[in-house]
C-alpha cells in the first residue's frame, strides 16, 4: 500500500503556454451545489466514510439552499479595502471579522435547515448544542473557526458554524474584483488570509496545467507555482505521495523543509474533483502520510481532529 519514501515527480506538460489569472473568486450560487453532488458521488463509492460523506452532501445542499433571499453580505468600507490593498493585507481579513445581519441570518437558517435533515446521532446532538448556545458562546465558536483553533471535544458542533461562515465568506468574496487582489504571503489566501484546504492543478482554458490553492474558508483560488511548498514556500525537498492502486488524481505534496504536507488534486485529469470533498474522501492518504512523521497543514473544517 505504502508509497512513502522516495519523492516522486510532478510531471508538467510542456508545449502549452499558460497564463493563469492570479486569483479566481467563488460563485456561491453554484459552489455548494456542485460540492454536494461531489460528496454524494464520493459517498456512493466509499466504504468506512460513507455515512459522513452523505451527511456532508446534505450539509452542502443546505449551504446552497439557504442563500435564496439572504440580505447582501456587507463588505468593509471602500477606504478600508483600499488601505488593505496598499498594505498587502487581505481585504476580508478573517481576524477582523464582524458579524452583520446577513451572517446572523445565514447561521440561523443553516441551523434550522439542518435540524430537518436526517443525520448521524452524534451530529443531531451536536446541532442541538450549537442551537442552544447563547450569543457569547456562538461568538466564541465563530472565533475558534476563524482562528483554526477548534477545541477537540467540540468539533462536531463547530462543523455547523464553519459551514455558515463558508457561505458568508464566499458571498463576500464574490463581490470583490479578482484583479485587485495581490499575494499576501505563502500559505495565505489573498482574500481572507486563511490557509488552503488543498491545491489543484487545473485544466482551465488558458491556464491548463497551472496550480491553484483553494481557500478553506472563502473558497477563493489563488495561483501558486508547482513543486513549491504551499506552507513555507520552499522549492527544495518537495516530494509526492499517493495511495498505490488509487486513481492517481490526489497526492500529498510533502515538504522536507517544514515537515508538513498539503494535498494536491489533479483536476486537470478529473474535472469533478472538489478541493474540500475530495480532501475528506481521501482520509486514507492522510493516515498513510502521517506514518512518515509529516504534519497535515491543509485546513478542512469537515476533517478536524485527524
Ligand atoms: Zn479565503
Ligand atoms: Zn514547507
Amino acid at each position: 500500500m505504502s508509497t512513502a519514501g522516495a519523492p516522486r515527480h510532478d510531471p508538467i506538460p510542456i508545449g502549452e503556454v499558460a497564463t493563469p489569472p492570479f486569483a479566481r473568486l467563488p460563485d456561491p450560487t453554484s459552489l455548494f451545489l456542485q460540492r454536494a453532488a461531489r460528496f454524494r458521488a464520493l459517498a456512493a463509492a466509499a466504504n468506512e466514510l460513507k455515512a459522513y460523506l452523505f451527511f456532508l452532501a446534505e450539509l452542502s445542499d443546505v449551504q446552497h439552499r439557504i442563500q435564496d433571499g439572504l440580505p447582501v453580505a456587507e463588505l468593509p468600507a471602500a477606504e478600508a479595502l483600499a488601505r488593505a490593498h496598499d498594505y498587502g493585507i487581505p481585504p476580508l481579513d478573517r481576524n477582523r471579522f464582524v458579524p452583520d445581519a446577513a451572517f446572523e441570518m445565514t447561521i440561523d437558517r443553516l441551523f434550522a435547515a439542518m435540524a430537518e435533515v436526517e443525520m448521524p446521532a452524534v451530529s443531531v446532538a451536536a446541532l442541538r448544542r450549537a442551537r442552544a448556545a447563547d450569543a457569547a458562546m456562538l461568538a466564541e465558536m465563530v472565533r475558534s473557526v476563524l482562528a483554526d483553533s477548534i477545541p477537540v471535544e467540540a468539533m462536531a458542533e463547530h462543523v455547523f458554524v464553519a459551514a455558515a461562515l463558508q457561505v458568508h465568506f464566499a458571498r463576500l468574496a464574490a463581490q470583490l474584483d479578482a484583479k485587485s487582489l495581490t499575494p499576501v504571503g505563502d500559505g495565505a489566501c489573498p482574500v481572507c488570509g486563511g490557509p488552503p484546504v488543498s491545491s489543484m492543478v487545473v485544466g482551465w482554458r488558458g491556464a491548463h496545467g497551472t496550480r491553484f490553492c483553494a481557500c478553506a474558508l472563502c473558497a477563493a483560488l489563488w495561483n501558486y507555482v508547482r513543486i513549491k511548498c504551499t506552507v513555507c514556500g520552499s522549492t527544495k525537498g518537495i516530494g509526492y505521495q499517493e495511495i498505490d492502486g488509487g486513481a492517481g488524481t490526489v497526492k500529498a505534496e510533502a515538504c522536507n523543509e517544514c515537515g508538513s504536507y498539503v494535498k494536491i488534486l489533479y483536476q486537470v485529469n478529473d474535472p469533478s474533483l472538489d478541493p474540500v470533498a475530495d480532501d475528506v474522501a481521501t482520509l486514507g492518504l492522510d493516515l498513510l502520510v502521517r506514518e512518515t512523521g509529516l504534519r497535515r497543514a491543509g485546513v478542512n473544517h469537515f476533517l478536524q481532529g485527524y
